[in-house]
């Protein structure tokens, strides 16, 4: 692979390109459910590879296909292998348009670092991003797709770009209705939702923690909501809301490609965020286009961190 830094007076669909990161990194630190250590090498990848996973000797996509369960978090595997708390790192990678990378987990769940995806963007950023010059897979629709379960909604309509509105209830005197929409763009993601972090009701961490659950959890990884206060601190306006479209965005990069959908949630959760991944992928139109080029060419990579650092 040849790797040259991208002047960037950007073709309009450049932007669509896959790209991987440049260097290897690592993470470590606790999970918030089990309360374990996992050690994470996110590693470059070959164009068309997508975002993998490797525990021990088992290698998996991260695809709707895996997703074990979505109890409090989303959790993947295959083969016996289980990894939970997958969301965060995702939503990165996502919220970055990383399209291929491996990470290797030593653990069965990803640590919750500071509750936040903050820490994931700050790793793939000291990573660099390089770029091939090869379309992305897109996924686009022909027509409106609806999810409904329970009182929560996902909605996908045809689009020329990509947006999600994320609507959050809660009869709380301290959240109520929030509403937010995000277009893609990585710097958004990165200063306003990648730094919301994993939030819970008093009430409901207490439960948790007398369950033995949330072993990992701490007030230096969580926002707790009071009745009449937060823990600490917001480190974003409705950082509540922006936690729900953090989790969004990695639960739907299941879906396996780069979304060109208007796409509007109410009151996402896990579950139904990554059965909707899966309805995306099976009502994406046949990737096309003018703008796919061979995949036969030589694959050439092109380091895309000054773009990223250039509006930082
Ligand atoms: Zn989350």
């Amino acid at each position: 692979m040849t790797f040259h830094r991208l002047d960037y007076d950007i073709h309009p669909h450049e932007k669509y390109f896959q790209t991987t990161l440049c260097n290897r990194i690592e993470r470590a630190g606790v999970g918030i459910h089990s309360g374990t250590n996992s050690v994470v090498h996110l590693s470059p990848a070959p164009a068309n590879s997508g975002i993998r996973f490797k525990v021990g000797s088992t290698e998996f996509a991260a695809s709707h296909e895996n997703v074990l369960h979505t109890d409090r978090a989303t959790c993947i595997g295959v083969d016996g292998v289980y990894l939970s708390t997958v969301e965060h790192i995702l939503s990165a990678l996502n919220g970055l348009n990383v399209t291929n990378a491996l990470i290797e987990v030593q653990g069965s769940e990803l640590p919750i670092l500071d509750g936040s995806a903050g820490p994931w963007v700050e790793a793939i950023m000291e990573s660099g991003i390089c770029q091939y010059e090869i379309t992305s897979k897109l996924i686009r629709l022909a027509e409106t797709v609806v999810l409904k379960r329970g009182d929560s909604y996902l909605v996908a309509t045809p689009a020329e770009e990509f947006s999600l509105t994320c609507i959050t209830h809660f009869d709380h005197p301290m959240l109520g209705t929030q509403v937010e929409t995000v277009y893609d763009d990585a710097e958004t993601y990165r200063t306003q939702i990648a730094p919301a972090r994993t939030f819970g009701f008093q009430e409901e961490v207490e439960k948790l923690l007398s369950q033995g659950l949330a072993l990992g959890g701490n007030f230096d990884n969580a926002l707790i909501v009071y009745q009449d206060r937060f823990s600490s601190d917001l480190r974003v306006r409705n950082e509540c809301l922006h936690h729900k479209i953090l989790d969004l965005f990695g639960d739907l990069s299941l879906a396996g490609g780069r979304i060109i959908a208007s796409i509007t949630a109410i009151r996402p959760g896990h579950k139904i965020n990554t059965e909707f991944a899966g309805l995306l992928a099976k009502n994406a139109l046949p990737s096309i286009s003018e703008f796919e080029m061979p995949l036969d060419r030589e694959q050439e990579v092109t380091d895309t961190q000054g773009v990223l650092h250039a509006g930082y």
